[in-house]
């Protein structure tokens, strides 16, 4: 054997070895992180919703990637200045912009255990209990749904991902070709997300008809309109092929009729998709299964537990309710895995997404559904829903306010009215003077051509006392404007 090899390889071995730190250097590690982590939430609990950005270019540019690192203690500090705390705050009590999110802290711990363990949870033959874990929470998240134990389902990064394999295997079911694409129409309204419009084109889609269907005085969708646009499009000689409903809009927060419109799918024959990526998951309160009811009818449903189930970034599922058109939509066939040794009873992942590899995303919700059972979360979105039309009649009895209707699920939207000047420009000055307060956090956009102000409550965090407080610095913050008018 040739000696210098030998050696070689020994001088590589000591240095590649602290890649799998030791037991007292895994506990070092861990106790750093988790005083960090601790700090953080205490820093949380009075956070603003929005902090400047004080020099983290400059901090990063510091500490370049290379051979002499910084080392562990000093990249947590560079983190706990110039990142953790740094522009928004979308889990704070003070956040209702954009839709707020969670940091459930047993589903930060399930990362860090799915992490640690790291079995491969694409395939059930690599890893049955990672994915029968994986497989009862897609059950769990259908049943709340309605959709029957027959369904499939795949957990995703997100909402986006969801929908977009969601109008994948609504296209394969189709049968589309490329030459029908130009006649496809897929019926959607103005206040569909814009990850419908871009999966449509990343799918291949992007010439198909969109189809914008009228909408009532609440934003959802005409069931009449959809019907008489699917018959002109017939007579025109176009292929309806799929209507795209939503279940909480991020402007408006409406829900479209969705039993309606589940009459007309059936009764033409179309894919039924519910983009219910914000407020699919109100269906575990009361409240929200009035509003939801017919979105067991549906053939498709996109949800974000990392919106309404208070988790952080990170968790998307899509459900098909017809189980052998989502596989067959993503079926593979690759030399390196073998069907034979792979042959399962349980479905695997990697037969219901573009994904092969990927983290085992179920920990993350099944770890805090095992440890605090669903009780909580269905009385924290009955509360976020009962906080937002506090909030809507909270705002209704402000003077210089225009509120939008009241909310179905917990998005709301108005316009602060200047005492003279251009009310589209008001709203950007106020949105600027809430950024620059940083106390609270509300994003604006455009409804019916007017720039308004949403405010959505969903924050794990928020309660009665939050949207009170939100509701003085907005009075506040609108009377300051109102002077500076003069
Ligand atoms: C958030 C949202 C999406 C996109 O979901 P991501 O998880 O951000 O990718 C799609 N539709 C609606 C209605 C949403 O609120």
């Amino acid at each position: 054997m040739n000696e210098s090899l030998l050696e070689h390889l020994r001088a590589l071995e000591s240095v590649a070895r602290v890649l799998a730190p030791g037991a007292e250097q895994r506990a070092a590690l861990t106790r750093d992180a988790v005083a960090h982590a601790q700090a953080h939430l205490e820093w949380h609990e009075t956070a603003p919703s929005m902090a400047p950005d004080l020099g983290s270019a400059e901090a990063v540019a510091l500490a370049p990637i290379g051979r002499d690192p910084i080392g562990w203690k000093r990249a947590l500090e560079l983190l706990s200045t110039h990142v953790d705390k740094v522009g928004q705050n979308p889990t704070g009590a003070g956040f209702f912009a954009y839709i707020p999110v969670g940091n459930l802290y047993h589903a930060a711990l399930g990362d860090y255990l799915a992490a640690v363990t790291n079995r491969f949870s694409g395939s059930s033959f690599a890893a049955p209990g990672a994915v029968r874990i994986e497989n009862q929470v897609i059950q769990w998240l259908a049943s709340l749904v309605g959709y029957p134990a027959t369904c499939a389902g795949n957990l995703t990064s997100g909402g986006s991902l969801a929908n977009f394999s969601a109008i994948v295997t609504a296209r394969e079911a189709a049968g589309l070709h490329a030459r029908d694409y130009g006649r496809a129409v897929v019926y959607l309204t103005d206040q569909t997300h814009h990850c419908i419009t871009r999966g449509l084109k990343v799918a291949g889609l992007g010439e198909c008809v969109p189809r914008r269907v009228p909408m009532d005085a609440r934003y959802r969708m005409e069931p009449r309109a959809l019907d008489r646009a699917i018959e002109a499009d017939l007579q025109g000689g176009r292929i309806p092929w799929l209507i795209v409903a939503n279940a909480g809009t991020t402007d408006t927060g409406s829900v479209d009729p969705l039993d309606s419109i589940a009459d007309i799918a059936r009764d033409r024959k179309i894919w039924m998709h519910v983009d219910g990526s914000y407020g699919g998951l109100f269906a575990m309160c009361a409240e929200g299964r009035k509003v939801l009811k017919g979105i067991e009818r549906s053939d498709s449903v996109a949800m974000d537990p990392h919106k309404g189930l208070a988790l952080p970034f990170g968790l998307g599922v899509v459900l098909v309710k017809d189980a052998e058109a989502m596989r067959s939509a993503y079926a593979f066939e690759a030399t390196y895995i073998s069907r034979d040794v792979h042959a399962s009873e349980d479905p695997s992942p990697m037969d219901y997404s573009t994904e092969l590899s990927r983290p085992f995303r179920a920990l993350r919700l099944w770890l805090p559904l095992q440890a605090l059972g669903t009780e909580p979360f269905e009385a924290a979105l009955e509360e976020k829903l009962l906080l937002a039309r506090y909030a809507h009649a909270r705002l209704s009895g402000m003077e210089g306010i225009e509120v939008g209707p009241e909310p179905e699920l917990s998005v709301l939207f108005f316009r602060a009215l200047p005492a003279n000047g251009d009310p589209d420009e008001f709203q950007f000055r106020l949105e600027r003077a809430i950024q620059d307060d940083g106390r609270i956090n509300l994003s604006s956009s455009t409804v019916d051509g007017k720039r308004v102000m949403r405010f959505a409550v969903l924050s794990p965090h928020t309660h009665l006392a939050d949207v009170d407080a939100a509701m003085a610095v907005l009075e506040e913050l609108i009377r300051a404007l109102w002077k500076t008018e003069g």
